[in-house]
């Protein structure tokens, strides 16, 4: 279990999720938690840092092993996203993704919806997604953004929300783009799911600068609600995984696990661990549905 003690640290600064003023206590080594709502972030990152991180290596083995290269287990996943979506919408009208990298996902959202759109702030992922799938992805940052007269039935967010300094503001500008009765989607890692809580400061979804902010089920619906979205359902998601990208994302994290993971990587080779996958669901990515509330 986690161990969550030791100094605390007063930061001047607001908390994304309650707003108030962010006094924080240090858990889990390098993490903060704000001691009026529980939300918890990592305080340290300089934002100049951060914009860095995401080039086209981010794809290539920085975060991801080889993201392009596992397109059709990443596609599997993202209709896999679209059946969670079909719970509570139908899936018609016109969506718009935050983070939609190469665009496999509006590539996949476009055999349903009238319109997709989406936007990232990475350039070579984006080429693809404009060159070779024809997609409307915008290179920008979605918080600068101006949609004049632009409203959508769908936002979707996947597995970006953490690694935004700012989720709050991310949220909110989500929620003034949508229609009346809209839908906000996003995947995140929940940190009170069972497996965060048994791997601690170990949890492989625990890396800053990466990942900033550290959500719950309750600090996720809480902020949801603060900017004028109702969570309506939160579920767990699946990936579908190749036994590559399963020991190839091991042996980028290094040490002992790491290494045993490169052995076995060669031991059954490379084009038959491309070829066989399984469906992966540790209970700990959550699923957020979130509807705009009617003024
Ligand atoms: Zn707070």
């Amino acid at each position: 279990m986690t161990s969550l003690t030791s100094s605390a640290v007063l930061n001047t600064e607001r908390c994304a999720v309650c707003a108030g003023a962010l006094e924080t206590e240090r858990i889990l080594a390098r993490l903060d938690r704000c001691r009026a709502c529980g939300f918890i972030s990592y305080q340290g990152a300089d934002p100049e840092a951060i914009a860095a991180l995401y080039d086209e290596g981010y794809f290539t083995g920085g975060e991801y092993p080889d993201y392009l290269g596992q397109q059709d287990s990443l596609r599997r996943s993202m209709r896999m996203h679209l059946r969670q979506i079909a719970h509570y919408m139908p899936l018609a009208g016109s969506l718009f993704e935050v983070g939609c990298a190469y665009g496999l996902f509006l590539d996949e959202a476009r055999r349903h919806f009238d319109r997709v759109a989406g936007v990232d702030i990475c350039a070579v992922p984006l080429e693809y997604a404009r060159a070779t799938l024809g997609l409307d992805a915008r290179e920008d940052d979605f918080l600068a953004m101006n949609f004049p007269g632009e409203r959508f039935d769908a936002i979707c967010v996947w597995d970006t929300i953490e690694h935004i300094p700012s989720p709050d503001a991310l949220l909110a500008k989500a929620a003034s783009l949508l229609s009346s009765n809209g839908m906000l989607f996003l995947t995140t890692g929940d940190i009170g799911a069972l497996n965060a809580r048994v791997r601690g400061a170990s949890w492989r979804q625990i890396h800053p600068p990466s990942h900033l902010n550290y959500f719950s089920r309750a600090t996720i619906s809480r902020l949801c609600e603060r900017v004028g979205l109702q969570v309506v359902g939160i579920e767990t998601a699946a990936y579908f995984h190749t036994i590559f990208n399963l020991l190839a994302s091991i042996r980028l994290r290094g040490g002992a696990s790491g290494g045993l993971a490169g052995t076995l990587l060669k031991l059954a080779g490379e084009r038959r661990a491309r070829s066989v996958g399984v469906w992966l669901n540790l209970g700990d990515i959550m699923f957020v549905a979130a509807r705009k509330r009617a003024d």
